[in-house]
């Protein structure tokens, strides 16, 4: 993810005992994230490849592959490499903590945690990437998004977007290529639990388009027939 709170944090909980993990998802969505869970090391993969999350709580005692074993295939793949993780064990020892860092961890913490600590260091790891993943503006082309100001311009000029429109276009710009789904932008720019229709985002999609396209340059975002929009 890059920016600016323009969309939430996506946070995937990968933890095998079902009730922390729903204590997990209820806990960070009540603090405003976007959660998604995996209940092993390989769904964990799965998921990661199939709706890439901003940073993983990675339990380390898990079936199929520990979470030590899957932070390491995290960091081997390029896609992945700068993924922040922050891996969760019921083992304090020193050498546990080193051997989880070494693992390319970016973060430990021992069970018990504090539900206030967990968040502050989840929004520390953010930040953090966030820094590194970007530096002013969103580009895409000519097109530039300023998390900061929510100003887009295209080839220089300032286009008039509503919020709604902004946040569409940040999502689109954090993984040009990507195909989003209409249920998939309903949860990243309108939140899980809003019910809004998907043609809702049909309208703002047009709009969107329309505003990028004011000054006369291309149709950047790309309708996929049955799937959704990508852009470029
Ligand atoms: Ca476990």
């Amino acid at each position: 993810m890059t920016g600016s709170g323009l969309v939430r944090a996506h946070v995937l909980i990968v933890e095998d005992e079902p009730a922390q993990r729903a204590l997990l998802a209820y806990n960070l969505s009540a603090e405003g994230f976007r959660t998604s869970e995996a209940a092993d090391g390989e769904a964990a993969l799965e998921a990661i490849a199939g709706d890439p999350p901003d940073l993983v709580l990675l339990d380390w005692m898990l079936p199929r592959l520990s979470g030590i074993e899957t932070c390491r295939r995290l960091r081997a793949r390029a896609a992945t490499r700068d993924l922040p993780v922050i891996l969760l064990s019921a083992r304090g020892e020193d050498e546990d903590k080193v051997r989880g860092l070494e693992a390319g961890a970016d973060d430990y913490m021992v069970k018990p945690w504090s539900m206030g600590e967990l968040v502050a260091r989840i929004r520390a790891q953010l930040r953090r990437s966030r820094a590194a993943a970007t530096g002013a503006a969103l580009g895409h082309g000519d097109i530039l998004l300023d998390p900061e100001t929510h100003r887009v311009t295209r080839a220089g000029v300032q286009l008039r977007l509503g919020p709604t429109e902004v946040r569409l276009l940040a999502t689109l710009m954090e993984r040009p290529g990507r195909v989003w789904s209409r249920e998939a932008l309903l949860d990243r720019v309108w939140g899980r639990g809003i019910h809004v229709d998907s043609r809702t985002v049909d309208v703002h999609m047009g709009r969107l388009r329309k505003a990028l396209m004011a000054g006369g340059g291309d149709n950047p975002v790309r309708t996929v027939r049955g799937a959704g929009y990508a852009l470029g």
